[in-house]
């Protein structure tokens, strides 16, 4: 009885907020802000969890994530459906993705915001030759200019979407959902993506084939190899 009088208080304070969802899937920390009202979004995310996470994690794409945090309390950045902090190593997400600009996107769905944020870290992780926590963001910048991304920018805004033009870090989340969600692009998305260090979309781009065992060996080598670079630009 006590209990419950102090929990109806607690509740009452934090304004229907109750105890969050603490879980792990893959090795991977998992909280969900657990509001009365936000109960069956926890029913939606569990499954999305459920089916990417192990996909991830076979391809190693996960290796070093700190923990993914659903909710919009969790959030640095309240305006945004989805973020990857690469020096925390953790993936936020809102607990109801909404878009005011939703045709800027792939998709508007959780598990389209699921893919986009951790193919980040996938991405990040794979491109430099130190733990992401360590990769400061003038290194991040300085890479979109080595990576010439301005000359790619109208492609991956024409055939994979708006947002995907900002920088080469949304043009590889973007492309890669997009693949695993089914989309299809021409041959010059898959070139300009492949050079931008994009990893081996889940069960698309024929895995096998070479996109990976450039990233292997890119990997094995520890930095970039502009020789290895076969991009065809049309333009300057
Ligand atoms: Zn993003």
């Amino acid at each position: 009885m006590f209990d419950s009088a102090v929990n109806t208080i607690r509740t009452h304070i934090r304004s229907n907020r109750i105890d969050p969802i603490e879980t792990e899937i893959c090795g991977v920390p998992i909280k969900y802000e657990n509001y009365k009202h936000e109960r069956d979004t926890w029913d939606e995310w569990k499954p999305l969890l459920e089916e990417w996470l192990p996909k991830f994690d076979e391809r190693n794409y996960i290796d070093g994530l700190n923990g993914i945090h659903i909710g919009d309390g969790y959030m640095n950045n309240s305006s945004s459906q989805g973020q990857y902090n690469h020096n925390d190593v953790i993936i936020m997400i809102q607990q109801n993705p909404t878009f005011k600009y939703p045709s800027s996107f792939i998709s508007n769905t959780k598990e389209y915001v699921l893919l986009h944020e951790t193919v980040h870290h996938t991405h990040i992780n794979s491109m430099f030759d130190k733990p992401a926590r360590d990769i400061t963001v003038s290194e991040l910048n300085n890479r979109q200019h080595e990576l010439r991304f301005v000359s790619r920018m109208k492609d991956f805004d024409k055939y994979v979407s708006e947002y995907a033009s900002m920088n080469y870090l949304e043009a590889v989340a973007e492309t890669f959902s997009g693949v695993v969600l089914g989309n299809e692009y021409p041959s010059i998305i898959k070139e300009h993506y492949t050079e931008l260090g994009g990893p081996t979309p889940i069960g698309g781009w024929n895995e096998e084939d070479s996109v990976e065992q450039s990233l292997t060996r890119r990997n094995i080598n520890g930095v970039w190899k502009k020789e290895t670079i076969t991009y065809k630009s049309n333009a300057d």
